[in-house]
């Protein structure tokens, strides 16, 4: 039996027939972009973040982008932002032109340490990006209460956190603008690209729909210079069809982490932390061990994948060094880098499957404990 760290083809058993319909029914229409599978998505999905408007673009790295666009973010502006996070939040601070900052992570949740803002805060700081990591959400009440104490605009990433909660409420929804990745390995994933902003503010919706659909709101009349990151009618389709299993795949995933998280207390070094005042959706499950490559190797060899996520920080990144970014400066991240290694996770795991893990890591345990360090 391999164990996949996804598997997208067990999912997608399960929504065949509604997937095919969706996706013949936009096909039979022939309107393929900004339609009615779009305007539907982003309702539902708005409401579902607890946020009064949802724009669809093409990517989550567009979603971040814009934003930074839709809130005036640009040449010599400072956004704030954790280096432990997939290279798509920092790029999209550099594509607007502003540079990014970084503050190191909790040890525990590996999130944004709010404490550290204070610390890098300067005159040109206009924006924080709290990134809720693998699933679970930063501690957005010190960060909103920083932010408005120096009114800075906060961005949350939260595309690896889909239907996520924070003190009740969605995270998506704490932020001036919440974005989202829909890429296809997500909690929410489209068979394709795309992504999604959520905000309560009129004025920021607006200007986002003009930005993803070249800076116009009527054909061929440009009111600003945007871009083409259009959101496709056929993947909308497709996220309205799984939109409605979230909730239940979001609360398989939570059970699967709950069996993970009894079972292999004493095997691994450091087990996911669920603070009270948040849910974790377990985008990935994150341990750390002592000896990632022999675990892995072990695991390996039962035909289970693991992967890191993620293993260089974004601050050593080789794309980074013209920001002159040091080792040393980050040291919690670059300390949990060495060791963190992620499970397989999905809803569709199987008990079997699930003890299968376990019992590699209890060989793994065991042999590590028998090697001189
Ligand atoms: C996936 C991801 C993105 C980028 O999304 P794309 O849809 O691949 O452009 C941004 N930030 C984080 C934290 C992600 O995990």
């Amino acid at each position: 039996m391999q164990i996949p760290l996804v598997d997208l083809q067990a999912q997608y058993r399960t929504i065949k027939q509604d997937v095919l319909s969706a996706i013949e029914e936009t096909l039979e229409s022939m309107q393929l972009f900004l339609g009615p599978q779009t305007q539907a998505f982003e309702r539902d999905f708005a409401t579902y973040c607890d946020c009064r408007y949802g724009v669809g673009v093409a990517t989550g790295t567009d979603a971040l982008a814009l934003a930074l666009r839709a809130c005036d973010i640009g040449d010599g502006d400072e956004v704030i932002t954790v280096a432990n996070t997939f290279i798509a939040t920092v790029e999209a601070i550099a594509l607007v032109g502003a540079t990014p900052v970084f503050v190191d992570i909790d040890p525990e949740t590996y999130t944004m340490d709010w404490q550290q803002l204070g610390s890098v805060l300067t005159s040109r700081t206009r924006a924080i990006i709290p990134v809720h990591l693998y699933g679970y959400p930063v501690e957005m009440q010190p960060v909103l209460e920083f932010a408005r104490a120096h009114e800075l605009l906060v961005i949350e990433d939260a595309s690896q956190a889909h239907g996520a909660t924070y003190q009740g409420k969605r995270v998506g929804s704490f932020g001036d603008i919440g974005c989202f990745s829909l890429y296809y390995s997500k909690n929410l994933g489209a068979y394709g690209e795309a992504g999604i902003c959520v905000t309560n503010n009129e004025i920021l919706a607006d200007k986002l729909r003009m930005l993803r659909d070249h800076g116009s709101r009527e054909r061929y009349r440009h009111e600003i210079l945007g871009v083409n990151a259009r959101p496709d009618e056929i993947q909308a389709a497709v996220l309205r069809v799984k939109l409605a299993h979230l909730d239940q795949w979001n609360t398989a995933r939570q059970l699967h982490a709950q069996t993970y998280t009894e079972q292999l207390k004493n095997l691994v070094e450091a087990l996911p932390v669920v603070r009270s005042g948040g849910t974790h959706v377990f985008y990935v499950y994150v341990v750390q061990v002592r000896e990632r490559d022999l675990f892995r190797q072990i695991l390996a060899q039962e035909g289970i994948a693991t992967g890191i996520h993620y293993p260089i920080p974004i601050h050593l990144q080789p794309a980074c060094t013209t920001y002159g970014f040091v080792r040393g400066m980050l040291p919690v991240t670059e300390a949990v880098t060495e060791n963190i290694v992620s499970l397989p996770m999905y809803p569709e795991l199987t008990t079997e499957q699930l003890h299968k893990v376990v019992d590699a890591t209890t060989k793994y345990a065991t042999v590590a404990v028998e090697r001189p360090l």
